[in-house]
């Protein structure tokens, strides 16, 4: 057999560490069996994926190493690899499945659906399409078709028995019908689903092997039905253990740093982070923690991933890096990559319009750029000296922490009408506002813009650093988490 596997991210955010992680076992996997790995890009959620994303998914992936052999970029025999680009293909597929009997046309209103979805939940059942629209007759059907009623397709389900998927890690898996909605496959936009779109184009990628995050086993008796209905094989699933906090619960973002980028941009190697991403859940023959990516290809067998939910912890990466920094660069090689990660001319031509009117000599530069070359500042109690209520200041970093979440695509103009809102949400001006800001960021107040300070060092970086004054003032402890998310709830931005 002719291994392929694939990635296939949505460019709907900062490049996720979760997806490297899945790419890695991806083409560990398909190198092993001397196949081929491809990215695809599945950008149907037309409002939220944006070619910043895309473009970043692919440069991070890069700079960790990943190579693919068919995508966006490389083209390949089955492209476009691109979703957005194969519209036409889904909506002939979906066709097929109206043509035998295998989908329907549900005419139900968003008010319909949301009235049955309160039902649903007053009544502690499980939340789904009840089947309104299958007993509609055909000529009816056509005749709204034709009026142009809007309308979106669903594949029919089995209402009744257990359905058994097999997993390579986890054996079979059991699921009753009853629990699988009858899924939308083709909105009323006539864009598909994330389920239709994904099946059709891992058979006609021809992808054997599917490795893919364990949040997506609930979605995996839908897709085997699809292959049934069109009469595919379906590929092997491997559902791989998702990455965890050290409090064991996913890694989220609120939580922990999840963004390639953050890690780029705190100096991690990517040798080192890649290698790391190798020790989540998997581990070398002889349990050694340091090793190359050629060194895990070589000994890879997917048998060896264990499903006991594996910890991304910063502590250890810590460890890693610094093993990865002391024993494998030479003087020559630590001098080029701190350039190009840091003194790089993009880097610099970025800053220094900042930087420039504020420069009397050469050497005003490197302490005026060292906290954007930074990872967590050395700050103290004694930076926030001027102000007296400890509480409230506190809770204006954690209300900006959060609104900062939301701000996305990681712009200037952006961070800068998020920061506003929030302010003038709270009743402050906005030179109070970001008066404390400036310290979680900068460290100082005697710098240049606290917004261009945030739009350099990033969505992450950022957010981690006001996490961090949080805690260095002693954070928001448990009992006054409720009071704080209530507030801030109550001021009418985005949710917490
Ligand atoms: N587009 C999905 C994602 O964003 C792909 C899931 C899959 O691998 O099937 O992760």
């Amino acid at each position: 057999m002719n291994v392929r596997t694939r990635i296939a991210p949505s460019p709907t955010g900062d490049p996720h560490v979760g997806t490297a992680y899945i790419a890695l076992f991806n083409l560990c996997f398909a190198r092993q069996h001397g196949g081929k790995f491809i990215l695809r890009i599945e950008d149907t959620d037309q409002q939220r994926s944006t070619d910043e994303s895309e473009a970043a998914i692919l440069a991070s992936l890069r700079w960790l190493g990943l190579e693919w052999d068919e995508g966006p970029d490389v083209g390949g025999p089955h492209a476009p690899y691109r979703q957005s680009e194969r519209s036409g293909i889904y909506r002939q597929h979906a066709d097929i499945l109206l043509e035998r009997g295998h989908a329907f046309r549900c005419f139900c209103t968003s008010e319909r659906l949301d009235a049955l979805r309160r039902e649903q939940q007053a009544a502690q059942q499980t939340p789904g399409y009840d089947g309104h629209c299958l007993a509609l007759d055909a000529a009816d059907v056509e005749r709204r078709v034709a009026a142009g009623e809007s309308h979106v397709v669903r594949m029919k389900v089995p209402r009744e028995g257990v359905c058994v998927v097999q997993d390579m890690l986890r054996g079979e898996i059991s699921i009753e019908w009853s629990q699988v909605d009858m899924q939308v496959l083709l909105k009323a936009d006539g864009m598909p689903t994330y389920h239709l779109a994904n099946v059709v184009d891992d058979h006609l990628m021809e992808i054997t092997h599917v490795l893919r995050g364990e949040e997506w086993i609930n979605s995996a008796p839908k897709h085997m039905l699809l292959y049934q209905y069109f009469g595919w094989q379906m590929p092997a699933l491997c559902h791989m253990p998702l990455l965890r906090n050290p409090d064991k619960s996913k890694l989220s973002k609120r939580k922990n740093p999840t963004s390639i980028l953050y890690y780029r941009r705190m100096g991690y190697l990517p040798e080192a982070l890649l290698n790391y991403l190798g020790r989540m859940g998997w581990s070398m023959p002889d349990e050694r923690e340091k090793f190359t990516l050629a060194e895990m290809l070589a000994n890879f067998a997917i048998e060896r991933v264990s499903l006991g939910g594996p910890v991304f912890d910063l502590a250890k990466l810590d460890w890693l890096n610094a093993l990865w920094i002391r024993e494998n660069l030479s003087l020559d090689q630590l001098a080029d990559r701190l350039q190009e990660w840091a003194l790089n001319r993009d880097n610099l031509l970025q800053l220094l319009p900042h930087l420039q009117p504020r420069m009397e000599r050469l050497s005003d530069f490197a302490p005026a750029a060292a906290f954007l070359a930074s990872g967590m500042l050395p700050l103290t109690e004694a930076h926030f000296a001027a102000w007296t209520d400890r509480d409230a200041l506190v809770r204006q970093l954690q209300f900006t922490q959060w609104r900062l979440e939301s701000v996305t695509p990681w712009e200037r103009d952006r961070i800068f009408a998020a920061v506003k809102a929030l302010a003038e949400e709270m009743g402050l001006k906005i030179r109070d506002f970001l008066a404390p800001l400036f310290i979680a960021i900068a460290g100082t107040s005697a710098t240049i813009s606290v917004i261009d300070s945030m739009h350099m060092l990033g969505s992450d970086l950022s957010r981690a650093r006001v996490r961090h004054a949080i805690e260095m003032l002693g954070g928001v402890s448990k009992k006054k988490l409720k009071d704080v998310e209530k507030a801030y709830a109550a001021l009418g931005g985005p949710p917490a």
